[in-house]
């Protein structure tokens, strides 16, 4: 898919863009804070909903502005589609084909995007907590369910947090209200479980392609995904189920002493392994960031796999941030089949690597203006 036009207005620092793109590759050229990773950021939010940097939709919003708009069209096999969105004091409203959506959950999904960002180069070593958001951000852009999920998972969470604090401090002591809260998360977490393992595991096969395409000498890169349901039990949702009410049953009593859920998806991590090693504790700086752009280059092939269109990829910085041979490797992969924006402060050694004439964009001072 691709996004063929874009318009903003009172977005971050631009009063109004009305752009066109190229179906392949588009460089957004300027200095620092003219606007760059905003434009980037503002069509994140045209798929998303919501910004990559903040949870605050209100400061997507110009300064001195009511509101902010962006509306896309975008490209896809079964036709062109526009989408809408419109952030303002009030909240959010968001349009598919000139049609309010009730629900974000209807919003999402027609507009599939990756971002990578130097920021992700640290996915292999940075947190748990991290490694989670991309999971979710991934798979919630493939299944409308795994995002239904997960939300209905987060409510419980807190609902039972909250419980769990109560019977702590003796302020309550029914402990049937905790099975039935228990056994709504276990039902919830065993779901998304069971979709992790399955897309992690399809992730780990385009990775492991990728990453032997780029590294020379013979290393294979696996994933390990750590969760509380052990490997037999997680591909299937009443297997997953019985697991996981297991593990509460056997943490039960610890879980109320500390006033928190202690097992559960909200605890998972994934590691990537390298020849049998754990790269976050074992790998040398390069091979953390060989692993890192594998992974990133697995999400595009597995976003195709499971919706049948590539995504479109946002590329924020992150060229200057690769050496010559990673650089290649990532815009081959990309090239003639994933519409690209990439920001950078010039195309010194950028677009020699590029087979196809890139169209380029400058930005300044919250404009836009097409170069070629
Ligand atoms: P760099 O190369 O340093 O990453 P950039 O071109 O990516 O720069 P952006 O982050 O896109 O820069 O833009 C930053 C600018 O946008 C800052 O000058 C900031 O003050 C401005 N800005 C951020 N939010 C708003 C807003 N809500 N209204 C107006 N301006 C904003
Ligand atoms: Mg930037």
């Amino acid at each position: 898919m691709n996004l063929k036009h874009l318009t903003l207005k009172h977005y971050r620092n631009y009063a109004a863009v009305d752009a066109s793109f190229s179906p392949s590759i588009n460089v957004l050229i300027g200095e620092n804070a003219q606007g760059k990773t905003n434009l980037l950021e503002a069509i994140y939010v045209l798929a998303l909903a919501r910004s990559h940097r903040t949870n605050n939709d209100k400061e997507l919003i110009q300064f001195g502005s009511e509101f902010a708009k962006v509306t896309g069209l975008v490209e896809r096999r079964t036709g062109t589609l526009p989408l809408e969105l419109v952030i303002s004091q009030q909240g959010k409203k968001a349009r598919v084909n000139h049609l309010e959506q009730a629900k974000l959950s209807q919003y999402l999904g027609h507009f599939n995007v990756i971002l990578f960002a130097p920021e992700d180069l640290t996915i292999v070593k940075g947190s748990p907590a991290g490694r989670r958001r991309f999971i979710d951000m991934e798979f919630g852009q493939m299944s409308p369910k795994y995002l239904y999920n997960l939300a209905q998972y987060k409510t419980m969470l807190k609902q039972r947090n909250a419980y769990l604090k109560q019977l702590r401090f003796h302020q309550a002591k029914d402990l049937v209200y905790l099975d039935v809260l228990t056994d709504q998360l276990a039902a919830f977490g065993a779901e998304i479980i069971v979709t992790r393992a399955a897309l992690l595991d399809d992730m780990a096969k385009f990775a492991a392609q990728v990453h032997s395409d780029i590294t020379t000498a013979h290393e294979q890169l696996t994933f390990k995904y750590q969760t509380q349901v052990e490997p037999d039990a997680r591909h299937d949702d009443e297997q997953a189920y019985e697991a996981l009410s297991e593990s509460f049953k056997k943490y039960r009593a610890r879980e109320i002493d500390q006033g928190t859920t202690l097992v559960g998806p909200h605890r998972d991590d994934v590691s990537f392994i390298v020849n049998e090693r754990d790269v976050a504790s074992f790998g040398s700086q390069g091979q953390q960031r060989t692993t890192a752009l594998a992974v990133k280059l697995a999400e595009i092939e597995l976003m195709h796999h499971q919706t049948g269109e590539y995504p479109v990829l946002l590329l924020d910085d992150v060229l200057s941030e690769l050496d010559d041979m990673r650089q290649t490797h990532l815009l081959r992969a990309i090239q003639n089949k994933v519409q690209t924006f990439l920001t950078t402060p010039s195309l010194d050694g950028v677009a020699k690597e590029m087979i196809d004439q890139p169209t380029v964009f400058e930005v300044h001072q919250g404009e836009l203006t097409p170069l070629s």
